[in-house]
């Protein structure tokens, strides 16, 4: 069952609200069907009708028996399901005995019914709810049906009243326990960082320095001897990859200071593809720019924002595996923001993935290292911007990027 996979703390109160659901239905359902049939019994002198009164609170006993079991058993999700279940057949069966054919007024439920609507969003949980209202107005609707009595109508209604209450009740505490989560997931996001950030500032210091002293001297070895060894190269590419990966850890570690300055988006768009390029036409991608222009300056820092679209062109490429098209077009609206999108015809992103994206090191790729989009969303924020990544399955992916052409304040970090 889905619930059953939930955190432990979940499992704990769901006990907790089932335990004092099951006293409060015993309570409730014994003492009114109790004092209930003692006055029907004065009234009508009819022996069977206590007979079959006394068979179901018998039957709620086994079905007790059962609710124990699967608290004691680890699964108390189940427990609610089971008394709305044997709830509704048990007095759907003992209605019909005690009225069918008989020419007694058919005087409807029992006050736990009440306590069913009460308790759905104390579930937190839509289907119980839907299970609940429907399977008791259901029911009511069923017995006038067979019993041929109007004195089912009052009931219908009130429980129709009850369960718009029980549902707004539920919706509330919902989006709070929605937003609660949110926080959350956004504390412990921001915890995640802390730790990397504080394993980076350790470590990319230390690794930094003996990698530029290999760089320099494999760069030294291939100009003395350029013809002997075609491994220089590639040692040196794989040590500037090295170092980019250290610099987005650091970034991420104690995020630089933001030097605002007036930039012009086309000279990074086009300084990016520059760099891109090379691994666009290996590709057989083409890379199309838009400017709806005259743009203005925007307000910004120039060596950050290259690397965000760095960032993205190089993910849109690499998503192409057997070439494409990417667009990249920029606009202004209003003269607030500058719109950036860059939409690529590659394999997209699958929906289940869609939520892990800019988490630290989350990566599809055999060699990728799940940071770009991380340090990009950062950099995006420390912006005042937004981005925005909208996916289809293998007909590719469009990301947004809005950015405020000049920045309010400027906060320094
Ligand atoms: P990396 O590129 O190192 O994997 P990123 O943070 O840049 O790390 O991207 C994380 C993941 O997001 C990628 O592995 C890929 O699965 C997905 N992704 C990002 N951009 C795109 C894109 N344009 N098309 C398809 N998938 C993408
Ligand atoms: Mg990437």
């Amino acid at each position: 069952m889905k619930e059953g996979n939930r955190n432990p703390k979940l499992f704990i109160e769901e006990r907790k609200a089932i335990i004092l659901f099951l006293w409060l239905f015993y309570i409730v359902y014994y003492s009114f069907e109790i004092f209930y049939y003692l006055s029907k019994s004065t009234i009508y002198k009819e022996k069977d009708l206590i007979s079959t009164s006394m068979v179901s609170l018998g039957l709620f006993l086994v079905v007790l028996i059962f609710g124990v079991y699967f608290i004691k058993k680890g699964n108390p999700f189940i427990v609610k399901y089971i008394y709305i279940y044997s709830y509704l057949g048990i007095d759907l069966v003992d209605t019909l005995l005690t009225y069918w054919g008989k020419d007694i007024p058919y005087t409807s439920g029992n006050i736990v019914e009440v306590l069913f609507f009460l308790y759905s969003p104390i579930f937190v949980n839509k289907r119980f709810f839907w299970l609940v209202s429907l399977g008791l107005i259901g029911k009511e609707v069923i017995l006038g049906l067979i019993l041929q009595s109007m004195n089912v109508l009052m009931p219908i209604v009130i429980y129709i009243i009850l369960s718009l209450i029980a549902y707004t009740v539920l919706i509330r505490f919902n989006s709070y326990i929605k937003s609660i989560t949110a926080v959350y997931e956004e504390l412990r996001h921001k915890e995640k960082l802390a730790v990397i950030g504080q394993m980076a500032a350790g470590i990319g210091h230390e690794i930094r320095n003996p990698l530029s002293s290999l760089k320099g001297f494999a760069q030294l070895q291939h100009e003395r001897s350029p013809n002997s060894n075609e491994f220089y190269p590639i040692m040196i590419q794989e040590i500037d990859r090295i170092n980019s990966i250290v610099n987005d850890l650091m970034y991420l570690g104690k995020p630089k200071e933001i030097n605002f300055e007036k930039a012009r988006i086309e000279e990074i768009i086009a300084y990016t593809l520059s760099i891109t390029q090379q691994q666009a036409e290996m590709q057989g991608v083409k890379i199309e720019t838009f400017m709806e222009g005259p743009l203005p300056p925007i307000e910004c820092d120039g060596k950050q924002l290259k690397q965000v679209f760095l960032n993205l062109i190089k993910n849109a490429i690499e998503s192409m595996v057997d070439g494409g098209r990417i667009k990249i077009n920029v606009k202004t609206v209003s003269s607030k923001k500058m719109y950036i999108s860059i939409q690529d015809e590659g394999c997209g992103i699958e929906d289940s993935n869609i939520l892990n994206l800019g988490e630290p090191f989350f990566t599809t790729k055999k060699d990728g290292t799940g940071l770009g989009l991380m340090v990009t969303n950062q950099i995006i924020k420390d912006h005042n911007g937004k981005l925005k990544i909208e996916s289809v399955i293998g007909e590719g992916t469009e990301v947004k990027v809005s950015l405020p052409i000049m920045q309010k304040n400027q906060i320094k970090k």
